[in-house]
Order: C-alpha cells, then sequence, then structure tokens
C-alpha cells in the first residue's frame, strides 16, 4: 500500500476500534487509537505473513506487548482476512469470545503471542530472534511496547538479552504517548529519555513521529539495515490520535464512546476505506 492507503487503513483501524468498544461496552480506545499508524504500515505494508496461513514458519512475528490496545490488532487481522469475512460485530470481551480484553494465542488466528501482563513482549520477542537465527530463518520480529510498560523490570532483561545476543532481526516499536493507566509518564518515573536508555543498552536507536507512515517506513528501513544490533524506533505518538476528544486525555485510557461520542468518531475517522 502507498502512504496515502496506509493512512486511510489506520484511521479505518481506529474505527473499527472505537466500534468494537462501544457496542461491547468496555476496552482501551486511547491506547489502541495511539498505534494505529504503526500498525497499520506493519500489517499492511511490512511484514511478510499470510492469512491463509497463520502459523508459517517462515512469518515475521508480532508481538503486542502492551496488550490492552488489542482492539486495533483485532481490527488489522480482521481486514487483513483472518477470519475469512471481515468481522461487523466482534463482540469484545464478551464471555467465550476469541475477541478478548486482551490477546490469547490459543484462541484467535493471527496471534503469535499472548500479553496483557505488562512487561513481557520484548523478553519473548527476544526469545522468537534467537529461535529464528538458530533455525537460520529471515523472518523478522516486531515488538510493540508502551512507555509506560517499560518501567516493568523484565522489559530490561529482554533489551540486555538481545544486544548481547546482536539480534538485529528484532525491531521494538515504542508507543511513546507520555502517558500510563495512571497518569502522565513524568510524574511516575520521571525522565521519558527512551532512546538514550536503549543507546545505552546498546542498541540502533531511532526516535520519530509515530503518526507519519513515511517516517514509519524510513525507520523500518534504517533498522533492517543496521546489521548486528536489535532495533528500537521510539514512537512520538498521542494517545486517543484521531478523535479531537478522546486525544490526549487519559479518561479515555479505558473508557466506552456515548451514543454522541461515537456517532462523532463515525463522521470523522468514517468513509475511511
Ligand atoms: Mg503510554
Amino acid at each position: 500500500m502507498n502512504t496515502a492507503e496506509l493512512k486511510r487503513m489506520a484511521n479505518h483501524l481506529r474505527l473499527l476500534a472505537v466500534d468494537m468498544v462501544y457496542k461491547g461496552k468496555d476496552g482501551h480506545p486511547g491506547p489502541a487509537l495511539s498505534i494505529a499508524d504503526i500498525v497499520s504500515t506493519l500489517f499492511f505494508d511490512e511484514m511478510n505473513i499470510n492469512p491463509e496461513d497463520p502459523q508459517w514458519e517462515d512469518r515475521d512475528r508480532f508481538i503486542l506487548s502492551k496488550g490492552h490496545a488489542c482492539p486495533i490488532y483485532y481490527a488489522a487481522l480482521s481486514e487483513k482476512g483472518y477470519f475469512g469475512e471481515k468481522i461487523k460485530d466482534f463482540k469484545l470481551r464478551a464471555l467465550g469470545t476469541v475477541f478478548q480484553g486482551h490477546p490469547v494465542m490459543n484462541k484467535t488466528k493471527g496471534v503469535d503471542m499472548t500479553s496483557g501482563s505488562l512487561g513481557n513482549g520484548i523478553s519473548i520477542g527476544t526469545g522468537m530472534a534467537i529461535a529464528g537465527k538458530y533455525k537460520k530463518k529471515d523472518y523478522n520480529v516486531f515488538v510493540i511496547v508502551g512507555d509506560g510498560e517499560l518501567q516493568e523490570g523484565v522489559c530490561w532483561e529482554g533489551i540486555n538479552s538481545a544486544a548481547g545476543h546482536n539480534l538485529d532481526n528484532m525491531i521494538v516499536f515504542v508507543d511513546k504517548n507520555g502517558w500510563q493507566s495512571g497518569g502522565p509518564i513524568e510524574e511516575t518515573i520521571g525522565s521519558n529519555n527512551i532512546k538514550e536508555r536503549f543507546e545505552a543498552f546498546q542498541w540502533h536507536a531511532q526516535e520519530i513521529d509515530g503518526h507519519d507512515i513515511d517516517a514509519i517506513k524510513e525507520a523500518i528501513a534504517n533498522a533492517k539495515a543496521a546489521k548486528g544490533k536489535p532495533s528500537v524506533i521510539v514512537c512520538n505518538c498521542v494517545k486517543g490520535k484521531g478523535l479531537p476528544y478522546m486525544e490526549n486525555n487519559n479518561a479515555w485510557h479505558k473508557g466506552v464512546p456515548t451514543d454522541e461520542q461515537y456517532e462523532e468518531a463515525v463522521k470523522i475517522l468514517g468513509g475511511a476505506e
């Protein structure tokens, strides 16, 4: 897809994410909208995956470490064709649904790793990347992690190990939106100097606008060209991006749009495809 198509897809995924939270009456729309442009670029431009064969051994791997943002993930899988017909009503978080409140690998086609218990994605991705090297596979491992999530200590065990194993088949996106569920990052952990911290761990590090599709594409190309090191792409994102009433408003970390807010979302994000 070209840049304009990826942008349109990102907004369509945003609308689907809001739709499933609205209909399911529960979920995390702000964190989902924050990463829509990254997810659109990965699923519709970058990743070597096959919806007909979700377990294909040579596929690129994807881990949504900040699992609560899963509405955008489910929207991408549906649009990509993992479920045959595109899903109209996801029944998000309903009892027995395949679209749980956090991704479950044995329940939902296309989900490579269960997540939601924060902090685990980078370490698990490191394991997948080591396996790829060991088996002489060409696949890459992509992980999306939150900036608040990086406070989990296990993240840094994975970051340390990935550098030590020279995992240049691993690319981590940090959704640097400045917020976590309890408030601003600056108030919880202080400085949000993520790029410098990864550099100190000997990673190839870039910092970009996480809503600029061309910048995302270019950063991925740079990351793949950087040999001998794992890569981080620190993405400056706006939590709730795409809906003015949701942007940078942490009340939407977890929240359900009213009927009026839902209609506004359809108006702003609708007709996107
Ligand atoms: Mg955040």
